[in-house]
């Protein structure tokens, strides 16, 4: 692990994941009142000419090529003018594209910043709320997709795939094959309970689409929140999500009310999840609205 320090930033270099859980446990046995606050933005290197940007709890990917930088998600104009000033001291190139992992505006926004230069890119979903929601920071992406679709630039290759609903309904994912990294933002917390109540989701589908991201070849799991995970991660959450729902199924049948849901729920083997207490009874409380609607 080479690890440097310049004005203020970190850039952090990963030589394989072996070091990254290395450093999980190294992060994880040092005692809370020993760690410092993290600075408000960071830059970590997750392999060559791949990096992860932190501004505050908002995470988003770029990849520096011979032909230009792709960059997913903004977070907002000041990550992104943040973001914008940084990367030159890592390339002289141009952003080229931006990716939008998915619609919302707290992931998405600032994208404005980079439109001198950058082409913007989303599933085709995501167009009709980016549009409906008329945001000046926002440019409305000019390449859609409906399944799949890869760049090719620099000699990087890196594909775009939507693997169906889950916690909005245009959610891709970014494959870099090569390197084996998957981002994806929202929709695959690492350990984490899904968001409150689950705005926005489509339960079922989720799931399905988390089966689908498990047939995708990678090793590394990058995700918009939190600490970069591993391919199992997604089969746990996933199991998350199935045990949620087999249990919130179960109190529906029985007619127990929402309130009565979310005391009798728990899923003690969650338990050492990011956020359990505070947001099991709302994922509980999402589940239950969602399988309550009536059917089609
Ligand atoms: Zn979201």
């Amino acid at each position: 692990m080479k690890r440097s320090i310049n004005g203020g930033h970190r850039v952090v270099s990963l030589m394989g994941f072996q070091v990254l859980a290395v450093i999980w446990l190294l992060i994880q046995t040092v005692p809370a009142s020993a760690q410092q606050s993290p600075p408000d933005n960071d830059i970590t290197k997750l392999a060559e000419d791949v990096y992860l940007y932190r501004h505050h709890f908002h995470q988003t990917l770029f990849i520096t090529t011979s032909q230009g930088v792709i960059v997913t998600d903004p977070i907002s104009v000041e990550a992104a003018t943040w973001l914008k000033a940084e990367m030159k001291r890592l390339t002289d190139q141009p952003v080229r594209y931006v990716i939008y992992s998915h619609h919302h505006d707290d992931h998405i926004t600032g994208g404005r910043v980079f439109a001198d230069q950058a082409r913007f890119i989303s599933q085709a979903a995501a167009r009709d709320h980016i549009l409906r929601a008329a945001d000046r920071n926002t440019p409305v992406p000019e390449i859609t997709f409906t399944d799949r679709m890869a760049i090719d630039l620099g000699g990087k290759h890196v594909e775009l795939i939507y693997t169906g609903k889950n916690h909005s309904d245009n959610s891709l994912v970014v494959l870099l094959p090569q390197e084996k990294l998957l981002f994806a933002v929202d929709f695959i917390p690492v350990e984490t309970l899904a968001y409150r109540t689950l705005p926005d989701a489509y339960p079922d589908e989720w799931i399905e689409s988390l089966k689908r991201v498990e047939e995708l070849d990678f090793e590394i799991l990058v995700p918009g929140h939190g600490r970069v995970g591993k391919k199992a991660h997604v089969g746990q959450f996933r199991a998350y999500l199935e045990d949620l729902r087999a249990a919130v199924r179960e109190q529906v049948q029985h007619g127990a009310t929402l309130e009565e849901a979310k005391r009798n729920i728990r899923l003690p083997q969650y338990q050492q999840w990011q956020r359990y207490a505070e947001w099991l009874p709302e994922n509980v409380e999402g589940m239950y609205r969602y399988l309550s609607q009536p059917r089609p």
